[in-house]
């Protein structure tokens, strides 16, 4: 190993390390896209995905769009409109807060940025390195990643099949269509058929987005949830023991409308279907978590997937019970079944 003279890193080399911790396939693209379209107030999002992402990501929202002077700090390092105080880092209500995502996927990739807002006459788009101009858009935003990885060797070729990387992409956007009801998603992805979920508001039509995305047979068993204790609400749709599974594609946890796999979280849950399931089955659920923002931490890790909870002991014992007792009044123990 050289150890020579310390000098700073250019910003391209930085960029392209912090991407690796945020951009590591083409679903990662998709998931940091999406989330700055919520994060705009979108309620119509549009994604299409060519050659699994490698060729062409492209995300367009009706959002409230980016001022044209912001264009190229929206490709900066450590630029946010989201965050301005340490008081806020422990509060955090948007996806997005670290200004990472854009400047390292245009560090590893070709990203170009249309966007306007609704007062500006025209739009704008950047290009990485570029100036801005002048371009022809409506109120919104579109984001064009091309060429994911070009000038990271490595990084290609450590993506898998054109098919896993379709399922990684279909499963990224089925959480996000999940945490967003009022959104209206389209996607496409390469040459499989169009998904189209219009906005979903009523009971009836949450539960018709939940079908197409966790399939009819969840939707026709769930047992639907709903508890509160002091400022914690959990509310969602879990499946009874008899309706198990082989696998754990039908999980999905949201926090305050945030993506969640925490190993608490899933502990809790195991613990309520304790000794009602056959052995290696898994269950069903879509569960939605709220609390004070204040109460969790989602500053843990770049891709914000996990959490820290202040009061972490309350939480598992609520998610724990409020399952528990929805299984309990839908399965009354049977004669001769000890119930753990
Ligand atoms: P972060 O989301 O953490 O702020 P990003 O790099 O993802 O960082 O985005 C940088 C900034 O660009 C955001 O803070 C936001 O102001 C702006 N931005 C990105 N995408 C959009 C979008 N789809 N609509 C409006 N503004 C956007
Ligand atoms: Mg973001």
């Amino acid at each position: 190993m050289t150890t020579g003279r310390i000098h700073p890193l250019p910003l391209y080399l930085a960029n392209q390390i912090a991407a690796g911790e945020v951009v590591e396939r083409p679903a990662s693209v998709v998931k940091e896209l999406v989330e700055n379209s919520i994060d705009a107030s979108a309620d119509n999002i549009e994604v299409t995905i060519e050659g699994a992402g490698r060729q062409l990501i492209r995300v367009s929202d009706n959002g409230t769009g980016i001022h044209p002077d912001d264009l190229p700090l929206a490709l900066s390092r450590h630029a946010t409109s989201k965050l301005s105080s340490t008081e806020q880092l422990g509060m955090i209500a948007s996806l997005g807060f670290r200004g990472e995502a854009l400047p390292s996927i245009s560090s590893v990739s070709q990203l170009t940025l249309h966007s306007r807002q609704a007062d500006q006459p025209c739009a704008w788009q950047i290009t990485t390195d570029q100036d801005p101009i002048p371009s022809a858009h409506p109120q919104g935003t579109m984001v064009e990643v091309r060429d994911l990885f070009f000038n990271i060797p490595a990084r290609r070729r450590f993506l898998r099949s054109d098919k896993t990387e379709q399922q990684h992409i279909a499963t990224t956007l089925n959480r996000l269509a999940l945490s967003q009801f009022d959104v209206a998603f389209r996607w496409q992805i390469d040459k499989l058929g169009a998904i189209k979920l219009p906005a979903a508001i009523s009971q009836p039509q949450k539960l018709q987005r939940i079908g197409k995305i966790c399939g009819n047979s969840f939707v026709r068993d769930a047992l639907y949830l709903e508890q509160s204790y002091q400022d914690i609400d959990i509310h969602g749709w879990i499946s009874p023991p008899s309706a198990h599974r082989a696998q754990t594609d039908v999980q999905y946890f949201f926090i305050n409308g945030r993506v969640i796999r925490d190993r608490l979280i899933n502990h809790a849950i195991r613990q309520a279907y304790d000794g009602l399931l056959p052995e290696g089955r898994q269950p069903g659920y879509v569960l939605y978590l709220t609390l004070p923002l204040d109460k969790i931490d989602v500053n843990v890790h770049p891709t914000k997937h996990e959490v820290r909870f202040r009061e972490a002991r309350l939480v598992h014992g609520l998610i724990t019970k409020a399952l528990q007792e929805t299984l309990n009044t839908a399965q009354p123990p049977q004669p001769g079944f000890d119930s753990p």
